[in-house]
Parts: C-alpha cells; structure tokens; sequence
C-alpha cells in the first residue's frame, strides 16, 4: 500500500508542464486530483518514476463560454461542474453527472481533465463527452491539436494521447436551450462506480423527439455512443415498443466484463434499462 519511489515536479505553466513531460519521457506522468492516479500508484499497478503536478497551473483552470461552445479547463474540479451557475444553466447534464461521481470528498479534489484522460471504462464524464460532441484539447512541448472525444477511448486504459501530451481544456458545444437531460447511474452504493450507466439528452418538437444522443458508461472497455439507439428514438413519441427497441439496440453495443458488480448477461441489460430510464427522464424535462 505504500507507493514507489518518484521525483515530485510542479511547473507554473502549460510551457513548463510539457517541457518537463518531453524531457522526463514515458517514466513521467501528469498529476491532477490523484483519486486515480495515486490509488494505483499504491497498489503498484502504477510505478511512475516523476509526477508532474498540474495543480499550480492558473491556466488551465475554470470555465468559460466560448461562442457556441462552453471551454472548461482540464484541472477545474468535479465539485466547481457542480457549483457553476452558468453551467447549469447551460450544460445541466455536466452537474447530474458529477453529483453521480464517488462522493464529496473525491469531487472536491479529482478534476474534469483527469476524470477524462484517465481511460477508464468506470469514469463517469467521458460517455457524456461522446454523446455531447466535446473536444479535447491538448498540449506537448512540439505544440498543440485537438482530439473529439469520439476519436480518444482506443480502450481499457488506452487512449489518443501520446507521450509528452497533457489535456489542457475540454470544448463542449452548447445544446439547444430547451433540451431534456438524464444520466442514469445504476451503483450497488454512494462512492461505486457505474454497473451500468446512460446519459441522454434530446430536444422534442411537437411533442416528438427532434434530436436525441445517448451514451454509455462502464459496459464496455471504453465508453459507448449509441448512435443506432439514438436515431431508434428520434422521430418518436418515446412510446414504450419504441423504448424497448432503443434500449435492445443500445444492449447490442455492450460487451461488459463480469466483475463483482455482477455477471456480464446482468450488466447488458442494465444498460438498456437505463437508457430506457434516461429516455423518460430527459423527455419529462424538455420543454
Ligand atoms: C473512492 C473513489 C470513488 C470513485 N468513484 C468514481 C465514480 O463513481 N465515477 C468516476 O468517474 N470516478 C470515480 N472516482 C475517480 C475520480 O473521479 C478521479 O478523480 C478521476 O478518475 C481522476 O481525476 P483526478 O483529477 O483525480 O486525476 P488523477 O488521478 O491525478 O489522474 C488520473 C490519470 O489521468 C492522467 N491525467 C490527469 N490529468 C491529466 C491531464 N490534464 N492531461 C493528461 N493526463 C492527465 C494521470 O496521469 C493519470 O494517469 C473515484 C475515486 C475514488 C478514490
């Protein structure tokens, strides 16, 4: 339970942090909130030989509107999501599910850009980062790019990101004002991650869906889009044939592991009963 030893750095700036990431190699690793990272270190199924602490960094804290789009910095924490005003006003699906994230104690430290860059299937942000068209962006010492978030789960712990890169912000594209919201978390108690978790946000006109997106957490090795569910649902009044063929295309996706949570049959169908969830959930909130 004790972790390796590791050379402790805290850099000032984007331009120190990937300068020292370049320079200290594949032995180096970006510190944020530590709820992943130092946990793992301790079980030593992480041994790196420096942590780079992003933590004194100003620039890549807060959030901001940006155009259409809101930009949130990578070490703005999950407690700040839940306490922004305009956030919730604008992105309330951010808010519901980082109040579905572990417990105060974890979102008071563990932040947006480590939730998400961490790679596992069990965070609860990168499947609302799918379903909601985000972009990561993302700095190394040869300069930056910018990665969808589409495009970053590779899987299990394995990601877009190269050697020397860190995620310096997250752009996430407004939707519509209007728009229904629901992330379902299925968890056996306060603090545990996803036995299978939705996240749907749809706009309805005339008492149809217009635009429907759905995402998936934790039922799979990387966090699912579930196009096909989501374009079952648009058109529809949500009536309950159309619900179920929605949740049976989302299950179809799946591909869970069985782990303590429960055995893999188990944990596909309750991605479906959780999208199913969400859906009614969202619609009863769009106006
Ligand atoms: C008891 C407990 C329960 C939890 N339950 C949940 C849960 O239900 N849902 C959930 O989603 N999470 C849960 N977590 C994890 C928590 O949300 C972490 O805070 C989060 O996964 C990682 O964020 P962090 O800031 O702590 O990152 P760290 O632990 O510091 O880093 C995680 C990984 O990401 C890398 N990294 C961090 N920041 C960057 C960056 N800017 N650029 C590139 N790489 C970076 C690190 O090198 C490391 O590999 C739980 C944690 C604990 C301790």
């Amino acid at each position: 339970m004790i972790p390796g030893s590791f050379a402790y750095h805290r850099p000032k700036s984007i331009a120190e942090a990937v300068a020292l990431l370049a320079d200290l190699g594949d032995q180096a690793r970006p510190l944020a909130g530590g709820h992943s990272l130092i946990p793992m270190m301790k079980l030593r199924l992480a041994m790196p030989e420096h942590l780079v602490d992003l933590g004194r960094i100003a620039e890549i804290k807060g959030i901001r509107a940006e155009g259409g789009d809101i930009v949130i910095g990578a070490m703005t924490t999950q407690h700040e999501l839940i306490v922004d005003a305009g956030l919730a006003g604008k992105l309330p699906i951010l808010r519901e599910t980082a109040l579905a994230i572990a417990d105060p104690q974890v979102r008071y430290v563990g932040t947006l850009g480590g939730n998400v860059a961490n790679g596992d299937p069990g965070n609860d942000m990168p499947a609302v980062m799918l379903f909601l068209g985000a972009t990561y962006h993302v700095a190394a010492k040869r300069g930056e790019r910018r990665i969808a978030a589409r495009d970053f789960y590779q899987g299990a712990y394995f990601t877009a990101l190269e050697p020397g890169e860190m995620v310096t912000a997250i752009r996430i594209p407004v939707p519509p004002a209007g728009h229904g919201h629901a992330y379902e978390k299925l968890k056996r108690k306060i603090g545990d991650y996803a036995t299978a978790a939705a996240a749907v946000i749809l706009t309805l006109k005339q008492g149809r869906v217009a635009t429907c997106s759905i995402g998936l957490t934790n039922v799979s090795e990387t966090p699912l889009w579930a196009e096909e569910a989501a374009k079952i649902a648009t058109g529809s009044t949500l009536d309950a044939a159309t619900v179920k063929k929605a949740a049976a295309a989302a299950e179809a996706i799946t591909s869970p592991a069985a782990d303590n949570r429960g055995p893999a049959a188990y944990r596909k169908k309750m991605a479906g009963v959780m999208v199913a969830r969400a859906l009614a959930r969202a619609q009863s909130r769009a106006a």
